[in-house]
């Protein structure tokens, strides 16, 4: 039986001042699973994280949560709900402890025995982040600080996690680790994930469903396995001659 969506977007609009930076699209997020969503430089997907995690405000559509429209929501409302975004570069307080990062996360918590098991949990899927727990964040490596990035997100106990490129800027390595770890979260938390990624091939190995945005469309939509087998997906995103 296939899941529920977490998550339906509808004919999504968005713009800056007269530029239609998404054209109209549609989107489903299903319970437990990990959907990527691929693009080019400048496709858009940034542009639609921000559209969901209401940084941005749509011009037209609709964004589905569960029954709640939540299309044009304060940013804290929507992190509320359970929809956490983690945006692109490691948006991390540089002069902040790793600690103190993670305090910041569960800013919509005041349950202090329960952020104090987050914390910790945290700290089993990345123990370097406990090593480093007193250490401010803008010491840390670029892997490091995706790393923390992620973790500080998870201390919103989300129910749905947006990742702007994990990947961006990190060695192979890391990019294998990363997304290791954000699988495990996913099966092992239960957190329903939704990323956007250049690394296409990464990004659709660890996936169950993918899309493929242009030009602030969506052009293609397929379980991620078939798209790692399309022809148009291998020329033009992965690379294969
Ligand atoms: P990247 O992964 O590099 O961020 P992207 O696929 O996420 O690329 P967006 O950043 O969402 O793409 O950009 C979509 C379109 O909107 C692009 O044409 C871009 O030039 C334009 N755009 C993005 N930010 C702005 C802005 N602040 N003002 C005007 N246009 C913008």
């Amino acid at each position: 039986p296939v899941p529920a969506p977490v998550l339906a977007v509808k004919n999504l609009e968005s713009y800056y001042g007269p530029i239609m930076a998404i054209r109209g699209v549609s989107l489903e997020v299903r319970e437990g699973q990990i959907v990527t969503v691929l693009g080019a430089n400048g496709a858009g997907k940034t542009t639609l994280m921000k559209t969901i995690s209401g940084v941005m405000n749509p011009q037209k559509g609709n964004i589905f949560y569960g029954n709640d429209d939540i299309a044009g929501a304060d940013p804290d409302k929507v992190v509320r709900a359970g929809i956490v975004h983690v945006p692109e570069g490691r948006e991390v307080f540089p002069l902040l402890t790793v600690e103190e990062n993670l305090g910041m996360g569960a800013f919509v918590r005041s349950d202090a025995d329960g952020i104090r098991a987050d914390q910790e949990m945290v700290y089993s899927y990345f123990p370097i982040l406990a090593e480093r727990r007193r250490q401010a964040a803008g010491t840390l490596s670029g892997g490091q600080q995706q790393m923390l990035a992620i973790g500080r997100g998870l201390m919103a106990r989300p129910k749905l996690m947006l990742l702007d490129e994990p990947s961006l800027g990190l060695s192979p390595l890391l990019v294998k680790e990363i997304f290791a770890i954000i699988r495990r979260l996913n099966r092992e938390q239960g957190v329903t994930m939704m990323l956007v990624e250049q690394n296409a091939r990464v990004a659709l190995e660890v996936a169950d469903y993918g899309y493929v945005m242009e030009l602030g469309r969506i052009v293609m939509a397929d379980d991620a396995q078939r798209l790692l087998q399309s022809k148009d997906v291998q020329e033009f995103y992965l690379g294969v001659q």
